[in-house]
């Protein structure tokens, strides 16, 4: 048939594009190939998917591949939860399909749904049973599901931005960025509330420094940790945007609450707030997000703060 090349061609590049990740490997449980997903899923970069990448998870791959019974596992020690799924084709040659697994994000996100649902309905029936009649006490318990309301609709507008993030990944459009500019927009978008709270934003970033990134993507970067910077400052604070010691680089400084140290490493983590009690319009998702776009990205974040006298957001963005 005279398009067989072509239509071979075809899948081939439909392959590349699937969001799902492929490794193909031969009867030996050599690897062979593998497609554009496998490579974000596993987080692994091209040139040393194959030594690295392979490397960290190799013994439970081997054990899927040798074991004929065993038809799918789940990898254990990795960030997300991953499984993988055996094929064996009719030339031996073996096909190992990884994917997400989502039911334990959904379980976790209607856990964390359900808090301020249950919350907003106990202060709610408290006040049908007789609390509204009490000035004092209704306008509290208003207040506190002002609060809840607030973080309900927070969470819910980050696993938007997170499904869309998401979809997305792979359709990442780089660009150069005037940062300035991108600072300047964020900024605006919470002097609502730091005019509110007195505090000063600066934005020290010059006219022409620019970095390369998504627009859309950086965008979001940028607004979460100035928003949080915010969040997390007293009265009277100040925050500054400048650039950071490299180039593609930038920071936010805040003097602010500041992070202790043993929770720096845990506040990228989905759901996670230092102190929950505080944490009004809160989610614990933002850095999360944060983090996955800049992992995206091929950069990376860094953080130095200091309890009682604030915190710094270091971004690294790399030029190609
Ligand atoms: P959220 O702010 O919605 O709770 P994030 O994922 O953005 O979620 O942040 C996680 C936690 O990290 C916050 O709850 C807060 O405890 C801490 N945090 C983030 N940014 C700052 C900051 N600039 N200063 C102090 N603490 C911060």
């Amino acid at each position: 048939m005279p398009e067989t090349k072509e239509t071979f061609e075809l899948l081939k590049s439909y392959i590349e594009e699937i969001p799902v990740g492929l490794m193909l490997f031969d009867p030996k449980g050599n690897l062979i190939s593998w497609n554009k997903h496998a490579l974000f899923l596993l987080e692994g970069l091209e040139d040393d998917f194959k030594k690295n990448v392979i490397g960290t998870i190799g013994t439970q791959v081997q054990e899927i591949i040798s074991t004929e019974i065993m038809k799918e596992k789940e990898l254990v020690g990795l960030t997300k939860p991953l499984k993988l799924k055996k094929i064996v084709a009719s030339d031996k040659n073996i096909i190992l399909v990884i994917s997400e697994i989502v039911q334990e994000s959904i379980a976790e996100m209607s856990h964390e749904l359900r808090r301020p649902i249950t919350n907003i309905k106990t202060l709610a029936e408290s006040l049908l049973l007789g609390a509204k009649n009490d000035p004092e006490i209704s306008q509290k318990f208003l207040e506190q599901i002002n609060g809840e309301v607030d973080r309900l609709a927070k969470l819910v507008n980050e696993l938007i931005n997170l499904s869309k993030i998401r979809a997305g990944k792979l359709s990442q459009v780089k660009k150069k960025i005037k940062l300035k500019t991108k600072v300047d927009d964020a900024a605006k978008s919470v002097k609502g509330i730091a005019d509110k709270n007195k505090i000063t934003i600066t934005n020290e970033v010059p006219e022409g420094y620019e970095v390369l990134a998504d627009p859309e993507q950086i965008d979001h970067v940028i607004q979460n940790l100035i928003e949080n910077a915010v969040k997390y400052s007293p009265e009277n604070s100040k925050i500054n945007i400048k650039t950071g010691p490299v180039p593609g680089s930038f920071q936010i400084d805040d003097t602010g609450i500041g992070i202790p140290e043993t929770e720096i490493v845990k506040i990228f983590e989905r759901f996670y707030r230092v102190d929950r009690t505080r944490a009004k319009g809160s989610s614990g998702l933002g850095l999360s997000i944060v983090k996955s776009v800049i992992d995206l990205h091929g950069g990376k974040i860094e953080v130095k703060s200091k309890v009682g006298s604030g915190s710094s957001f270091i971004v690294y963005l790399p030029d190609n």
